[in-house]
């Protein structure tokens, strides 16, 4: 595609948050995290803002979140049952046993979620639903300023997420999904075919770009 590149827009956090977010377990490179919180601060800007996360996982992301709706006081659903993705399963490269509850055997994220929360500082602007995401769908509002996908990766729920959540998208707000990787050989295919789809004739316009995050915008649908 011959285009203009995209702009690479960060915001950075308070030291103290990033060295909080460098040192929790998770999949948010830096880079990756600042632009969250560049696009989290720009599409939640009043205290009334809402803005949905697919994937808390232990709460990596949530934290770039989070500081960026803390600007106004804006508040951040964030979204995940807590019992990780396939790839978090025993026998994939993602597999963490730290991870693993004794007592149940499933792998367990929550309290490692909260503990995030608790050291950041930022419990005021975070609402924590721990639920399948097609359940938390369900109940959460109609529209919303901001929804980041980074939920299950495989087919099924990538595109359940899509369809659940993107029309949650307000005209004007954003639509942010994580791991799109155009080469097949640098990552599944899911994230990539939602993208695809979401910047489709009537659909989003992309906005920007930091890795593998992609920033689209919702054209006054
Ligand atoms: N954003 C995180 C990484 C998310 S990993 C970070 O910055 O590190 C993907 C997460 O999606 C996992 O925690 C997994 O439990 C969650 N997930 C997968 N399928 C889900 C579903 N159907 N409903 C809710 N959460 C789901
Ligand atoms: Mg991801």
């Amino acid at each position: 595609m011959n285009r203009e590149p995209l702009p690479k827009l960060r915001l950075e956090l308070p030291a103290g948050l990033e060295r909080l977010a460098g040192s929790v377990k998770g999949f948010m490179p830096g880079n990756e995290g600042e632009a969250l919180a560049y696009w989290a601060a720009k599409a939640l800007d009043t205290s009334s803002s809402l803005g949905i996360e697919i994937g808390t996982y232990c709460g990596k992301s949530t934290i770039y979140l989070a500081y960026g709706a803390s600007i106004s006081g804006a508040t951040l659903v964030t979204v995940d049952h807590h019992h990780g993705s396939e790839e978090n399963g025993p026998g994939w490269a993602y597999h963490d046993p730290q991870l693993v509850d004794p007592v149940t055997g499933k792998l367990d994220t929550l309290y490692r979620f909260r503990r995030t929360l608790d050291i950041s500082g930022l419990q005021d602007h975070v609402v924590a639903v721990v639920a399948p995401s097609a359940r938390a769908a369900a109940i959460l509002p109609k529209q919303v300023s901001l929804v980041f996908i980074d939920g299950g990766h495989g087919r099924e729920i990538a595109w359940s997420d899509y369809r659940n959540f993107a029309p949650k998208v307000a005209p004007g707000g954003y639509l942010l999904i994580h791991d799109v990787f155009e080469d097949p050989a640098q990552g599944g295919r899911p994230p990539w075919e939602i993208f695809v789809e979401a910047v489709g004739p009537g659909g989003f316009q992309e906005v920007a770009q930091e890795g593998s995050l992609r920033v689209l915008r919702s054209g006054g649908r």
